[in-house]
């Protein structure tokens, strides 16, 4: 299959299934020389497309591929003094590689949020597979904002239904449910 649109290197042929004995990997920067390298001790959930301007994505795709693991479960094994914060004014620290860019970890340390504890990474960055094969697309209609032209978008979403991935243009349902719950529980102190 050939793709019309680079959606994403590791989604635009297919993906790698979920190896569900998978129990996690390293990640690793571009720097050819002392590359930062971040462990997971832990597979990966929620993986996915998106499309938003903050997702740190490889050279000429349109989408970031990203997933979630538990904070406790990341810790960076080399050259963490090469990593800085993006955006100290985001609610999701994307601490990158200040050499080559690459993000490593997004972290959120707000505790009332709803995905606080949950750090964002990059599957991409490690040469192990199993981890989570993406699910859906998020933030589709965002990568307007980066300069796709919106006559596109019909063939965009297309080309993500042929790979099996719903489009949304938040979160998924599951995840939207999710943060609509914390704030119903954090609004009635359950
Ligand atoms: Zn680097
Ligand atoms: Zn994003």
């Amino acid at each position: 299959m050939t793709s019309k649109f680079n959606l994403h290197p590791q989604i635009n042929n297919g993906f790698t299934a979920t190896n569900p004995e998978f129990t996690g990997g390293t990640l690793h920067c571009k720097c050819q020389e002392n590359p930062v390298v971040v462990k997971l001790s832990s597979q990966t959930a929620h993986n996915h497309a998106c499309g938003c301007s903050k997702c740190w994505k490889p050279e000429g795709a349109l989408f970031s591929q990203i997933a979630v693991v538990p904070s406790d479960k990341l810790s960076v094994e080399a050259n963490e003094d090469k990593l800085y914060v993006v955006d100290s004014s985001a609610v999701i620290k994307r601490h990158a590689c200040k050499e080559c860019g690459v993000h490593m970890y997004g972290r959120i340390e707000d505790t009332n949020h709803p995905f606080y504890g949950l750090d964002f990474v990059h599957t991409e960055l490690s040469d192990e597979k199993g981890w989570t094969a993406p699910s859906f697309a998020a933030f589709v209609s965002s990568i307007i904002e980066a300069g796709t032209n919106p006559e596109d978008m019909t063939a965009i979403r297309a080309q993500f239904e042929e790979l099996g991935l719903p489009t949304y243009d938040c979160l998924s349902p599951v995840l939207m449910d999710a943060i609509a719950f914390h704030i119903y529980k954090s609004k009635h102190n359950k």
